[in-house]
């Protein structure tokens, strides 16, 4: 998505361990005319699939979920929490992940209630790296018995594994922008054009 790339290009750094810091527009500041494009853009590459409800995790997930949902006729958001809490209740689906950026495992945890067996979700996320939100998100959907249409991401590594590894095992995922390379000391940035 052109509007995405010209944008990660105009304000994104790179940091060095290849983090791309978009938080001018994504990750702590949001750009909600971004955020509704990036849904319109991942209603057009869905269109083919009936989705009940999205799939996302906190914190930066929420935002693009919520808008990309008033493209898919303002479908339910449910967001994977990663800190229990006394207000989360009832019975939970538990999955660890290990984060890339934060380098520990952390618990990801849907509450039973908000995610039906035979439900037709779509699971959205800001980054795919390696791939660990995304299986944690994958594992959860598989105890609940719900089934993944795809996978909307915002930017891809693409350079890392987890896109490869998840389209193997077969899962239609649409990533907005896809990184190629990056380079901390020139500061560049190189896409893949996704489609
Ligand atoms: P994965 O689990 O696929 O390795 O990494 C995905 C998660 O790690 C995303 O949800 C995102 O929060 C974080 N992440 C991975 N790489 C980056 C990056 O380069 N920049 C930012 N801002 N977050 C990243």
């Amino acid at each position: 998505m052109k509007e995405l790339e010209d944008r990660i290009r105009r304000d994104g750094t790179v940091k060095p361990g290849n983090v791309l810091k978009v938080d001018a527009f994504l990750n702590h500041q949001c750009d909600v005319d971004l955020f509704d494009q990036m849904g319109t853009e991942w209603a057009r590459l869905f269109a083919d699939r009936h989705i009940d409800k999205i799939l996302t995790i906190e914190a930066s997930g929420i935002g693009i979920a919520c808008m990309a949902a008033r493209h898919f006729g303002n479908v339910p958001v449910v967001f994977a929490k990663k800190t229990q809490s006394i207000n989360l209740d009832g019975d939970q689906y538990v999955a660890s992940i290990y984060s890339f950026t934060k380098q520990r495992e952390y618990p990801v945890i849907v509450a039973k209630r908000f995610l039906h067996e035979g439900e037709h979700v779509l699971l959205i996320d800001d980054f795919l790296a390696n791939g660990n939100a995304l299986h944690g998100l994958i594992d959860i959907c598989h105890h609940a018995g719900v089934v993944i249409e795809g996978i909307g991401i915002a930017i891809e590594k693409g350079f890392q594994e987890g896109g490869k590894k998840l389209r193997e095992e077969g899962y239609d995922i649409q990533s907005l922008a896809i990184v190629d390379s990056m380079d901390a000391e020139a500061g560049t940035i190189e896409f893949t054009s996704a489609q």
